[in-house]
C-alpha cells in the first residue's frame, strides 16, 4: 500500500532527509588515500547525534553499521572496517539513512578518493544524471516505471548497465515503504503504479560499468559486481508534488 504524506508530513520529511544531506557532504570532504571506512562511519554517527537523529541502518535487518560503505566493484550494503583503507583512484559510495521525529531519510552519493580515472568518472557522472533524470519524471500523472525507463535508457546509452536485484523504494514513517522503485522497466505491458501528490519515494539507481549481475559476498552484506568492475550509486529521496518534485535530501 502506498501511503501519500500531507504538506506538513513532507515538511517533517524535509528536516531528516536535510541532515542525512548534510551529514553526506561532510564525509565526502574527509573522503580522501589512507582514510578507512570506519572513520567515516564514526564521523557519521557522531554527526547525527549532534542532530538528535537516530541512525537509521545500524540494526536493520541485523546491518553492524550506521554507514553503508562500498569501494570499486562494490554495488550497495559494504560494511565498514578499519581494515578497508581508502586508496587513490578508488570510487566508494556513501549511503545513510537517518531518523528523526519518526520520520526517515535516506540518500546515497559515490566520492571520488584523489583521482581516478575516466571510466570511474564517466561512470559517476552516468549515474548521477541517471538519477535526476529520473526524479524529473516525478510528476502526477506520470506512471512509476516513468521513473525507471529515463534512467535505464539514459544509462544503457552510455555502455554501462543498471542493476536489477536491488531498487530504490517508498519511505515515510517506515524506511522501506512501497512501492518499490526499479531503475530498469520490468514490464513491457506495465507503466507502474500512477503517481501522486504526496507519494515520497527514494529513487537510487545502482549502476555497473560491466554486467548487471551482482553477488554478495561472504559477510553476508557486501553486494558486488559479477564480474568485479566498478559501480556508482546515487539517491535522493523525493516528494511528489502538484508542480516540480522536491529533492528532500539535496543540500546546497
Ligand atoms: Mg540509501
Ligand atoms: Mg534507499
Amino acid at each position: 500500500m502506498i501511503i501519500l504524506k500531507t504538506k506538513e508530513e513532507i515538511e517533517k520529511m524535509r528536516i531528516v532527509n536535510k541532515m542525512v544531506g548534510e551529514i553526506l557532504n561532510i564525509l565526502k570532504n574527509e573522503v580522501k588515500p589512507g582514510i578507512t571506512t570506519e572513520h567515516l562511519d564514526k564521523l557519521a554517527v557522531e554527526e547525527a547525534k549532534k542532530r538528535h537523529s537516530r541512525c537509521a541502518f545500524k540494526g536493520y535487518g541485523g546491518f553492524p553499521k550506521s554507514l553503508c560503505t562500498s569501494v570499486n566493484e562494490e554495488v550497495v550494503h559494504g560494511v565498514p572496517s578499519k581494515k578497508k583503507v581508502l586508496k587513490k583512484g578508488d570510487i566508494v559510495s556513501l549511503d545513510f539513512g537517518l531518523i528523526y521525529e519518526g520520520w526517515y531519510g535516506d540518500s546515497a552519493i559515490t566520492v571520488a578518493v584523489g583521482e581516478i580515472d575516466s571510466e570511474k568518472k564517466k561512470l559517476m557522472d552516468v549515474t548521477r544524471k541517471a538519477l535526476y533524470l529520473g526524479i524529473e519524471q516525478a510528476r502526477p500523472g506520470n506512471y512509476l516505471y516513468d521513473i525507471s525507463d529515463a534512467i535505464q535508457t539514459y544509462v544503457e546509452r552510455n555502455g554501462f548497465s543498471v542493476v536489477r536485484d536491488y531498487v530504490g523504494h517508498g519511505i515515510g514513517r517506515y524506511l522501506h515503504e512501497d512501492p518499490p522503485v526499479p531503475n530498469y522497466v520490468p514490464s513491457k505491458t506495465d507503466r507502474g503504479p500512477l503517481l501522486k501528490v504526496g507519494m515520497t519515494i527514494a529513487i537510487e539507481p545502482m549502476i555497473n560499468s560491466g554486467t548487471w549481475r551482482v553477488r554478495v559476498k561472504k559477510d553476508k552484506w557486501t553486494v558486488v559486481a559479477a564480474d568485479g568492475k566498478p559501480s556508482a550509486h546515487f539517491e535522493h529521496t523525493i516528494a511528489i508534488t502538484e508542480s516540480d518534485p522536491i529533492i528532500l535530501s539535496e543540500v546546497n
